[in-house]
Formats: C-alpha cells, structure tokens, sequence
C-alpha cells in the first residue's frame, strides 16, 4: 500500500514542503509514499512552488484506511475527520506534542527547532540520502518562513546550519533576499476575503475544553491592513467565534517591526489579554511577538488551565 505523507489542516509552506520532502526521503529509503495535503497552496507557498518547479500535493480531506507520516503536527484537531480509522506510521514534527495515537510502533523525529524541514534535512544526512536541487531550495523557503527569517523566537543554531546547507545544494546566494521576495508574495491580500485571510493560517486548540482557533497573518508591513480590512476582521472574528469556539483570536505580524498586532474575539477576552501582557483595547501591540506556537500559544494554554 502506498502510504500517504501529510501535513496540517489550512497547509502553511512548511507543512506542504514538508509533505514533498520528507516524500523523498520516504523514497530514498525504499518506502513507498505519496505527498499529500489537506488543501491547497497559500500564495506564499505557491509562489515557494513555481519558483523551484514543484508541483502541489493532491488534496485529501479523508484518510481511513489508509497509511499516514504525519509532518508538521501531531494533533488530532489538525488532522482529517477521519483519522482515527487511519493507520499511523510516523511523525515528523517541530511542535508541542500532540494528541495522536497507536497501535503498533511509529517512527518519531520531534525536535523543538524552528521548523519541520530542518528535522527532514537532519534525517536526510542521517539516512545518506541525496536532496534535489529544487526540494532543496523549497525547504530552504520553509525555514526562512516559519523562523521569518531567523527572527522568531524559535528559531535556532540547527535551523541556521540547514538553511546554510540547503542553500549550498540549491544555489541560493542571498538566502534573506529569497525570504523577503516570498514575504512580500505572503503580504498579497488581493482576491480574498477578510474570512479567506484569517483562516489561511489558522489553528484551533482544545484549552482544557475550551474551542480556541487562532490565525497568523505575517505581512512585511501592518499598513497594508486598511482601516475597512481592519474593521472586517473584526466582525468576521466574532462570527468565527459563535461557530462553536471560546475565542477567536488574529495576530497580525508585522516581519520588520518584529511585533504583533491582537485582534480577537472571546468569551473570556480578559484572560487572553493579561496572559499577552496586554490590555483590553481597540489597538492591542505585542512587542517583539512574532510565533504563535512559542509566544501564544502556550501562555493561553496556561492561562485557561
Ligand atoms: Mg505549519
Ligand atoms: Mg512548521
Ligand atoms: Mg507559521
């Protein structure tokens, strides 16, 4: 059986390279799989695409049945509906662990580094197996954007030496050059709905039972958000909400100002805000706040216990 390698709901680039990367990997160690994703490519990530001559993974939304690499997390809610009735095989994955199980051994490579396919880039060296060029240079783009551009928190010393070593194979000179064409690729908010922007990178979490979805928008300037943009996020945040969550909540990162913009909506705002160090108001600024998963989400996760 083909086993199918697959990343995260509302597929961000690392989660959509990962899916064709560790693929090859998978591959060069004889193991029969398919790339995968559960939804099509954000600009950022079709712009990563079309610039190294790669295609988008099919899209899956159901998985029973079949064999499954997880890469990029390891929760259920990120995962198909259907998932429990999947078999698991491995897990490639740089965040909290998760809340995925098994019935026979898995295959694990979970590392608190920046990114996933700086984990794949490791067990790529680890097997001896080649790296093509243009798989190569798509993963570099995958670093450069979940560290934005080695400034995130998360970032570290292994993801800096695997973006070198990436760029060498793909013959990338100016790695922050590559990363600011993509950023600006990412900043386009043409021809989506405020809805369509807030869920283009946006996860939900179980808070000790409390439904708390939380989208990142990361633009290399806030002035690109217009006051009416603005005003629509909001409103749309509040109908997110009533679908079913405790909170709603927007950060708009701003990659130069290296801060973050709250925008949210909650049942239980107060909460949120002393866990971010801020205060209820029309302009919420978190300075220096630039990753959801290091600076966001876990205060929350400890504010709601
Ligand atoms: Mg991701
Ligand atoms: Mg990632
Ligand atoms: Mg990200």
């Amino acid at each position: 059986m083909t086993a199918l390698v697959l990343g995260h709901k509302n597929p961000d680039t690392d989660s959509i390279i990962s899916a064709l990367s560790a693929t090859n990997l998978y591959k060069g160690r004889g193991i029969d799989v398919k790339a995968v994703a559960q939804g099509t490519p954000a600009p950022e990530t079709a712009f990563v695409l079309k610039r190294f001559d790669l295609e988008a993974p099919e899209v899956v939304t159901s998985v029973a049945g079949q064999e499954v690499y997880l890469v990029d997390y390891s929760d259920l809610a990120q995962a198909p509906d259907d998932f429990k009735e999947a078999k698991l095989l491995g897990i490639i994955d740089h965040h909290k662990l998760g809340d995925v199980t098994s019935d026979t051994p898995v295959e694990c490579w979970l590392q608190p580094v920046g990114c996933s396919n700086t984990i794949i880039k490791m067990v790529h060296d680890y097997y001896g197996v080649a790296i093509p060029k243009n798989i190569a240079g798509a993963m570099l783009c995958a670093i450069l954007s979940d560290t934005v551009l080695f400034k995130s928190p998360t970032c570290t010393e292994l993801d800096k030496k695997a973006a070198q070593e990436l760029a060498e194979i793909a013959g990338v000179e100016d790695m922050i050059a590559l990363g600011m064409e993509m950023f600006k690729a990412k900043s386009n908010l043409d021809g989506a709905t405020p809805r369509e922007l807030i869920f283009r990178d946006f996860k939900d979490f179980d808070m000790s039972g409390k439904k708390v979805g939380i989208g990142q928008l990361e633009l290399t300037s806030l002035d690109l958000v217009s006051d009416d943009l603005m005003a629509s996020f909001k409103s749309e945040l509040q109908a997110i909400k009533e679908e079913g969550r405790n909170s709603a909540i927007l950060i708009l990162t701003d990659v130069m100002q290296e801060g973050s913009l709250l925008l949210l909506a909650s049942d239980n705002g107060e909460i949120i805000t002393k866990a971010l160090n801020t205060t209820l108001s029309d302009h919420m600024w978190l300075p220096g706040v630039m990753s959801r998963k290091k600076q966001v989400v876990p205060q929350l996760e400890a504010a709601f216990k």
